[in-house]
């Protein structure tokens, strides 16, 4: 069986994947894409990379977090994730697979614009994982408007409680339980760097994302705490079908990186792994780019 190891054509990989138009309501779910999304299912191989380890994902039901989830379980991570209510069914299939790995799962839906949920998301995974030691701020809010006088107000401020007040509460109430050797993950996005006309709340987030995390890297290192961030670049995910594109545009997603083609969720996830364990134990306040090459500053 083919692993993450094995030997391939970047530009020939996922050729049997093909973006379609699909539009999604709400959060939008991984088992209502029309071609499905790699999550490393039957390829990611553990090596006992994040062996003991305790994590938290946030958007852990699907997507680049689902994969993460999958990837930390089997490299011997326990696993929280968090999720909407609405998208339970995603969540349970990778709570599924984290227990086929042998560790536990720990679902905690909940919706993280509510600052009380962030906080109870913490707690409630330091008590059932007895601990925590890798934080990934994963969980994100795109959607695309096209005319600044149709991105209302709510959005914004909805755009940003999801994308970074989230991770700001999450960290702060993190950070306490974190000894040293913990790391912190924030997913950030090529648009911080090459922002599209039609996602000026998004991009702006993530460019917050990566200064806030660049800041807290500085602030944390000496207590023995990394901060680090990925940066994927176009990805098959809900997020995209449910209102983080325009439908019609799916079939050419990612087509216009060097590889051309959209990345899989599973090639994000080594990426989290390498910035989770101990083998980037020197790599502090670093923006980790997986996007097909697009070029960042
Ligand atoms: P996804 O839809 O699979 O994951 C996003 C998750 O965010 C959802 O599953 C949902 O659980 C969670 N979420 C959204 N709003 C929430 C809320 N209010 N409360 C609780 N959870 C909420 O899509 P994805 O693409 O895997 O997204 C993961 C991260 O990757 C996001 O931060 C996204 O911005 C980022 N990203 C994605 C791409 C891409 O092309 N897919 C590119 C760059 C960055
Ligand atoms: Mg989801």
């Amino acid at each position: 069986m083919a692993d993450q190891y094995t030997f391939t054509d970047p530009t020939a990989r996922y050729a049997d994947i093909d973006t379609k138009p699909v539009s999604q309501d709400g959060p939008g779910l991984d088992s209502g894409m029309r071609d499905r999304a790699d999550l490393g299912e039957e390829s990611y191989r553990g090596t006992g990379r994040l062996e003991g380890r305790k994590a938290l994902i946030t958007g852990g039901d699907s997507g680049i977090g689902a994969a993460t989830a999958i990837a930390f379980a089997r490299e011997g991570a326990d696993v929280a994730i968090s999720y909407l209510p609405e998208e339970e069914s995603d969540a349970q299939r990778i709570v599924a697979l984290i227990e086929e790995a042998g560790r536990t799962a720990v679902a905690i839906p909940g919706d993280l614009t509510d600052r009380a949920y962030c906080a109870q998301l913490v707690q409630t995974t330091v008590e059932r994982l007895g601990g925590l030691d890798i934080l990934v701020s994963n969980g994100g809010k795109q959607q695309y408007v096209d005319r600044l006088e149709d991105l209302t107000d709510e959005a914004f401020d909805e755009t940003f409680k999801t994308n970074v007040y989230a991770f700001f509460w999450l960290a702060k109430d993190a950070v306490p339980h974190m000894p040293p050797g913990s790391t912190i993950i924030a997913t950030s996005s090529i648009q911080a760097y090459q922002p599209s006309e039609n996602l000026v709340d998004y991009a702006t987030t993530k460019a917050a994302m990566n200064t806030m995390s660049k800041a807290l890297s500085q602030q944390l290192a000496p207590r023995g705490i990394r901060v680090n961030v990925v940066a994927p670049g176009p990805v098959w995910t809900p997020l995209q079908t449910a209102g983080g594109q325009p439908t019609d545009v799916l079939p050419e997603f990612g087509q216009q990186t060097p590889l051309g083609r959209a990345g899989q969720p599973a090639e994000l996830a080594p990426a989290f792994v390498f910035l989770a364990s101990g083998e980037s134990s020197y790599v502090v306040g670093e923006t980790l780019h997986v996007n097909g090459g697009m070029p960042t500053p």
